[in-house]
């Protein structure tokens, strides 16, 4: 438990200042969020403030006896990262961060500025590794029924989905902006959440686990398009089959045709694909896209190919027709006609896709949160906010959120993403306005901080904290 600054009472009760819905809390009692309560007429932050310790984070050996002559400190200062999980929040932010902590790290005197930020304007970035047909792009994301956001782009064996930011947040109605912010707030403490795309699917997502898609666990993502496997795996059907159609939503592939093919010095089949043939051997919109082979809506693969050309195709031409993933497969040879008949595979061309399912990364959904530090937390940190935006671009204070590295974004303001799986468990809270509360720090060298006109009347040493939390 951390201690927050004092607040008016009034009763019994006291004011909570933390959010503009600043709560009145009888004694014994939370805020709406449930982040502070009142304990004997004082407001207190309710979760533990948390600093997390290098080392372990990494695995490493607790005391470095080795590395130094150890001076009977069971845990350097250099070790310690002050987060702001549990810090706290002001607001209105002209107040100083609620922490700004000095510390010594190699020598150098630094330090760290927290504050638990109330993010109105934020979101959820998912990368669904899946082939599945999740949902035509730009179609709607709802959560609990509501618009909570949207599809964006296919990308490589994954599908983008874009959830919040401030139109569904605030711009919507109040049930909209409470299911966004739930699920939010759920995906970011790596809860699962059961999201439903209009027209498309519905798909359980939690950070670090495979997507659930109608019910269904994905438990591949695909080890590259049917051109590029066909790239990886020629060498292993040479010589055991004529022709191999890689069936894929992206780019379906074809051996003769395809360079890898050419280089080995396969002869033509005369196969006719339907689709868009793109370049050799590699074609667009063999299907449309859905829950069967390789992202596509066919679940046979013959559905795809026209007929042979007598003049190239010969009777008993030997064909593997596969999927990206290697899940899906077939074999045929072709008759007197030249028409397909489905053969049991050769054992020697099982090795090959089991190769293909071998080089499928596992299915993972991959959670960023995304959010902008606003001019008003900033001026929690200095008195000129736009000196901490400079500095942060010049690359002289550190940003991390909840200790993790972010990527920033260029361009203005401070807007930052951060994979939530790398950040300690529910590091997110939440506030009813409804706005997202995460964590986030800056870290600087002590020099820096005063000449930016940094809050020094604040600055309270790494010690403090610790005496803190033994109270
Ligand atoms: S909802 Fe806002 S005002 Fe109420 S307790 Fe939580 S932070 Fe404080």
């Amino acid at each position: 438990m951390y201690k927050a600054r004092p607040i008016d009472a009034a009763g019994g009760k006291v004011r909570c200042d933390a959010c503009p819905v600043t709560c009145f809390i009888k004694p014994g009692a939370a805020g709406a969020c449930d982040r502070y309560a009142n304990l004997d007429g004082e407001l207190v932050r309710v979760d533990p403030h948390i600093m997390l310790q290098k080392t372990i984070d990494r695995g490493g050996e607790c005391v470095p006896f080795s590395a130094s002559e150890w001076d009977g400190t069971i845990l350097r200062e250099s070790e310690i990262i002050v987060t702001a999980i549990g810090a706290g929040t002001t607001y209105p932010e002209y107040k100083p961060a609620p922490l700004i902590v000095s510390s010594e790290i190699d020598g150098v005197d630094m330090v760290t500025v927290v504050t638990e930020g109330i993010f109105s304007y934020c979101g959820v970035k998912l990368k669904i590794d899946t082939d599945r047909h999740l949902g035509s792009e730009m179609a709607t994301v709802l959560s609990q029924g509501e618009p909570v956001g949207h599809v964006t782009t296919g990308e490589y064996g994954s599908q983008m989905l874009s959830l919040g930011g401030v139109n569904h947040l605030t711009g919507g109605s109040k049930k909209e902006g409470r299911a966004t912010c739930d699920a939010i707030l759920s995906l970011c403490n790596g809860e699962a959440v059961e999201l439903s795309i209009e027209g498309g699917s519905t798909v359980v997502v939690e950070a670090g686990r495979a997507p659930i898609v109608n019910g269904v666990v994905e438990s591949r993502m695909r080890a590259g398009c049917g051109s590029a496997t066909i790239g990886m795996f020629a060498k292993q059907w040479h010589g055991l089959v004529d022709e191999v159609v890689v069936i894929d939503d992206h780019i379906t592939g074809v051996f003769s045709e395809h360079q890898a093919g050419k280089m080995l010095g396969v002869p033509p089949t005369g196969i006719k694909i339907k689709g868009r043939r793109s370049t050799p051997g590699r074609y667009f919109q063999v299907a449309e896209p859905g829950q069967g082979w390789g992202g596509t809506s066919i679940s046979n693969p013959l559905d795809i190919i026209g007929s042979f050309d007598p003049k190239q195709a010969w009777p008993g031409l030997r064909m593997l027709a596969v999927s990206t993933t290697g899940e899906q497969w077939s074999y045929f040879e072709l008759d007197e006609t030249l028409a397909p008949q489905q053969k049991e595979l050769p054992r020697e061309i099982k090795p090959s896709i089991e190769r293909i399912s071998e080089n499928c990364e596992p299915g993972m959904c991959s959670v960023m949160f995304i959010a902008g530090a606003g001019g008003s937390l900033r001026s929690g940190i200095v008195d000129n906010p736009v000196n901490i935006t400079n500095a942060v671009k010049n690359k002289r204070v550190e940003v991390t959120c909840g200790g993790a590295p972010v990527f920033l974004w260029p361009g203005g303001g401070i807007t930052f993403m951060v994979d939530v799986s790398h950040m300690p468990k529910r590091a997110f809270g939440y506030v009813p306005t409804p706005a997202i509360v995460a964590p986030i720090e800056f870290t600087m060298r002590h020099s820096l901080y005063a000449e930016m006109g940094g809050h020094l009347d604040y600055v309270r040493p790494l010690s403090s904290l610790r005496r803190d939390r033994q109270q």
